[in-house]
């Protein structure tokens, strides 16, 4: 059985099993077992995935950048996918505004006597500010915090200043690309225990998350999921289409496992490994390309969560009665496309970035009060097109750079994690125990 059958039995395990908790609701179930054993195995999952990101980014990176070998290629491919991820981002939620505007949830709702406390604002940082934030002042602090920006920044400089030294960088070159062999190797062996992880999270979320989905959130929550298909499936399709005139159907396939992982850990930056062990090694994606852009795709590309912010604004207007008009809505898309430059892909830092748009046109952030039982749920759904829009473009970059490999991309079975892959090499096990031999 593959992996990836293995991790999605794992997670419709998890779902029914989450559900009838849910339905049965015993104290001892939900402290034990689920917020407990439950709760421990997926955060040990989540948190070995989030291990390897940093480490994964920088030594593939670091390759990637000496790979390409070229600053102007260098160049040209942080600038297409960065105007690629705006653009997308800004389709997004521009079709989700539309949609909304048509199907018109929430009208003829009133606040009255919906609970608003708990729910607290967040100011806009302005554009200065968060590409200032780029550079790091300390480079040990953005890769202890995580801070992914910071640290491309700084590992692509690190490779740019490797290129400049040329020649004499050979040894170092050659260990990044040993340590991400290994880094990669590392990802295998965290996957292999994915069906079980991916198991506890989605048991947990469902037996936790009672839905209650009454009249205008219902009407919110269709048109939302509605938005966030169109977008995974005819507008990203499209453009894969269009740009690289691939197969989409094939392209979702190989997708599936990280959309999975996003969809379980509701977080584009603890998918990164998977990202990009898909994009490389299943999509055929050259590492030189999926090596930045995907991790740069995790931190500023949010399509799915962009749509929400469209969804979310028509809703609360329609709930409020106010009126937004074109200017409104232009300056929605404008903010929720600059707020998904300066966050990143974690949890529901969606609903943070709601609350400056919200208040940047005015609309009352108490509302946020009504959307809040059912966003966990559409976090799961929105991360997943989240990291599809990453891989779209970061697909779209390599083929226009030639560096894709359609034969990888053409054959179903490629990059599939078996248990091959983690058996020990006894040939190499020998040859490395005669280093361990005193001499
Ligand atoms: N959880 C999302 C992500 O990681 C962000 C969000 O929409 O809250 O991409």
């Amino acid at each position: 059985m593959s992996l990836t059958v293995k991790v999605m039995i794992g997670m419709i395990a998890g779902l029914i099993l989450g559900v009838i908790f849910n339905m049965i609701d015993s104290d001892f179930i939900n402290t034990h077992i689920v917020g407990g054993f439950f709760g421990m195995i997926g955060k040990m999952f989540v948190n070995a995935l989030k291990m390897l990101v940093v480490p994964l980014v920088f030594f593939s990176l670091i390759n990637g950048v000496t790979g390409i070998g070229d600053i102007r290629i260098l160049g040209r491919v942080g600038g297409k996918s960065f105007v690629l991820y705006l653009t997308t981002t800004a389709i997004a939620i521009a079709v989700a505004i539309l949609l909304a505007t048509l199907v018109g949830p929430g009208q003829g709702f009133n606040m009255e006597g919906v609970d608003t406390s708990g729910v607290t604002g967040k100011e806009a940082p302005s554009v200065w500010d968060v590409f200032a934030g780029i550079v790091p002042t300390n480079p040990v602090a953005a890769f202890a915090n995580g801070d992914m920006l910071q640290v491309i920044f700084y590992t692509v400089i690190l490779g740019v200043a490797v290129l400049m030294l040329g020649g004499r960088s050979k040894a170092f070159v050659e260990g990044c690309e040993y340590m991400n062999e290994l880094m990669m190797k590392v990802v295998s062996i965290v996957m292999a225990f994915a069906p079980y992880g991916v198991f506890c999270l989605i048991a947990k979320t469902f037996t936790e998350q009672g839905i209650e989905l009454f009249g205008p959130v219902l009407a919110y929550v269709l048109t939302l999921v509605a938005a966030l298909f169109l977008h995974l499936f005819v507008t990203l399709m499209l453009m894969l289409k269009l740009f690289t005139g691939l197969n989409p159907f094939i392209f979702m396939q190989k997708m599936r496992p990280a959309q999975i992982f996003a969809f379980s850990t509701a977080s584009s930056n603890a998918t990164i490994p998977v990202t990009l062990r898909s994009v490389t090694e299943r999509v055929g994606v050259d590492n030189s390309v999926a090596s930045f852009c995907v991790p740069f795709g995790a931190t500023i590309n949010m399509d799915g969560t962009a749509i929400m912010q469209g969804v979310a604004t028509v809703f609360l207007a329609n709930v409020y009665g106010i009126d937004l008009g074109l200017g409104g809505y232009i300056t929605v898309i404008a903010m929720a496309v600059l707020a998904s430059i300066g966050t990143a892909g974690v949890p529901g830092v969606g609903l943070v970035m709601l609350t400056m748009v919200l208040s940047q046109v005015g609309l009352p952030i108490e509302g946020i009060a009504l959307i809040l039982g059912v966003d966990r749920l559409m976090d799961m759904i929105r991360t997943a097109v989240n990291i599809t829009g990453d891989a779209v473009v970061s697909t779209i970059v390599a083929k226009g750079e030639n560096k894709i490999d359609l034969a990888v991309f053409n054959d179903p079975n490629a990059g599939l994690i078996t248990d091959e892959d983690l058996d020990i090499d006894e040939a190499a096990e020998a040859e490395l125990a005669q280093y361990a031999k005193p001499h």
